[in-house]
């Protein structure tokens, strides 16, 4: 009979990430279990486990990860002391796990953040330096064995078979697909990020019920699971006392927060609780969907004085038959209606959105329409993407009909109209005086700026007052200058700063008070 293991050898790990900011929550999330069971970060080259924390929003993302897999094999087939996982949005049902291992057969672990619980029972089991002498079947759990962080009944993760180094079949955790409407999965709360940096993440509802045809998140991240409010203000509050100063709230629809908890509660509310945190300065969220947001959340958000005046209210098109194609869900009357809604209802609001281009069938005209609506809303800043298909999609069954050269030029005339239009808006700022959250130094041109980002989200630039880079700061030490010397600037710092000139994509200024 085998035992469970309480003390496993250390070892190194490397986590790769790329994609969204869920993910990097999620990494952040698995670093610091792994940091607590004493185990070191290191290169990808010198881990003993390496983590891929996968993105399959676009075919780009994706092609990065089987690069890394392709690597890791060959790095695999030389060392018997690595261990590979994969987490993230390439994980989504058993067939794609079923698909990905045939392929790839050196995948140690299939996981999701929700399992991330799991970590230390596999490592207990595969980690090389114990396994053999004690290997842990984790099918069996003796009755007074302490069951590590969330209850396993709670995640009720499938479990598959696989062959460990010496040949033994063991048993494996794989993903944990919730069935429609139930909420099996939840985040590992008792996991949250050792160290926060200024602006931290805090996903509050996982998942996506939206069936966009072109998106493959609803596949990979399963149904909407939103976390309770007391479990984001408790973390909240820890996150606080570790550094934060602003929080961004995340969810692929974060509107859609509270709807499947007892009681209903909803976005605004959430906020309304996580103001009372003393020392958080800013709150921030999402990504947001039209119709979710209706007038009373905006009301009650803009009434609070911590929520950033920022929404980043993703269209995708600008064209109704386009967004019928999407299955967005939403008209462009709805949609102009949500923003006149939003700009009457929050004075200063800004507002970003994301655009795909080149989108199955999309004609001249209709993308002519998506220039025309960013000429009319005019967005603070767009994101725009070239169509890519996702396999098992429904749009992957239609053809991807425009060429790549003309994708590429229409994500370009996007890129070039709103640049105009971003430079515009970003002028009357220019001698206004700007709350901004620092953030890090940026070394540029051989002169140490400061980065941080105002209440509306835009990235500001400042100079490192006199004083604090030496004897001979660039500019004469004005009295604000001197006591920005005096106390050191430091990421985390509000400040107020002039702004002296702007750009497209960013404000620069000068400090004008602590
Ligand atoms: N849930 C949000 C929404 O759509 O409103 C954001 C989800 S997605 C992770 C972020 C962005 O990726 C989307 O807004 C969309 O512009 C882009 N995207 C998603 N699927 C894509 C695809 N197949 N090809 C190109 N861009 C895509």
């Amino acid at each position: 009979m085998t035992t469970a293991t309480t003390s496993i050898a250390r070892g190194k790990y490397h986590i790769w990430t790329v994609g969204c900011q869920m993910n990097q929550a999620d990494s952040q999330r698995i670093q610091t279990l792994l940091d607590e069971m004493g185990w070191e970060e290191a290169s990808m080259e010198q881990a003993n486990l390496v983590i891929l924390n996968t993105c399959s929003v676009r075919k780009a993302p994706e092609e990065k990860a089987h690069n890394q897999l392709a690597q890791l094999k060959h790095a695999k087939s030389k060392r018997s002391d690595l261990l590979v996982a994969l987490m993230g949005c390439m994980i989504g049902s058993q067939k794609t796990i079923d698909e990905l291992s045939k392929r790839y057969p050196h995948i140690d672990l299939f996981m999701k953040v929700e399992q991330a619980d799991i970590l230390p029972r596999f490592l207990a089991e595969r980690w090389p330096p114990i396994a053999g002498a004690g290997c842990l079947d984790i099918e069996f759990m003796p009755p007074d064995e302490p069951i590590p962080l969330e209850p396993i009944e709670r995640i009720l993760p499938t479990f598959a078979t696989s062959t460990n180094t010496n040949g033994k079949r063991t048993v494996l955790p794989m993903a944990i697909t919730p069935k429609m409407g139930e909420r099996t999965a939840h985040y590992p709360t008792r996991i949250e990020p050792a160290k926060a940096s200024p602006g931290a993440w805090l996903p509050v509802v996982l998942g996506c019920n939206k069936v966009c045809t072109y998106c493959i998140v609803p596949y990979r991240r399963g149904r909407e699971r939103s976390r309770p409010v007391d479990e984001l203000v408790t973390e909240a509050a820890s996150l606080v006392g570790k550094g934060a100063k602003e929080l961004t709230l995340l969810g692929q629809t974060v509107e859609a927060y509270g709807l499947d908890l007892p009681g209903k509660p909803d976005l605004a509310e959430l906020m309304a609780h996580l103001s009372e945190i003393d020392g958080l300065e800013r709150i921030r969220f999402m990504t947001s969907y039209p119709r979710h947001m209706n007038d009373s959340m905006i009301e009650r958000m803009a009434a609070l004085p911590k929520v950033c005046e920022h929404v980043n209210i993703p269209v995708q098109a600008g064209d109704d038959e386009l967004l019928r194609r999407m299955k967005r869900g939403y008209t462009l009357d709805e949609y102009r209606d949500r923003i006149s809604r939003l700009r009457a209802l929050w004075p200063g609001v800004s507002l970003s959105t994301d655009i795909i281009v080149g989108f199955c069938g999309e004609s001249e005209q209709e993308f002519q329409h998506t220039l025309d609506l960013l000429e009319e809303i005019r967005f603070d800043v767009v994101h725009v993407a070239a169509y890519s298909v996702r396999p098992g999609t429904v749009a992957a069954r239609w053809e991807d009909d425009v060429p790549l050269a003309e994708k590429k030029r229409r994500l370009h005339a996007v890129e070039e109209v709103q640049a105009r239009i971003a430079f515009e808006l970003n002028q009357p700022l220019v001698g206004k005086v700007e709350e901004v959250l620092v953030e890090e130094t940026n070394d540029t041109h051989g002169r140490q700026q400061w980065k941080g980002r105002n209440r509306t989200n835009k990235l500001v630039f400042f100079p490192q007052p006199a004083g604090q880079e030496g004897e001979t700061g660039e500019y004469g030490a004005t009295a604000v200058e001197a006591k920005a010397a005096a106390r050191c600037i430091q990421p985390g710092d509000l400040v107020e700063v002039q702004v002296e000139r702007a750009t497209a994509w960013s404000l620069q200024g000068c400090i004008v008070a602590l």
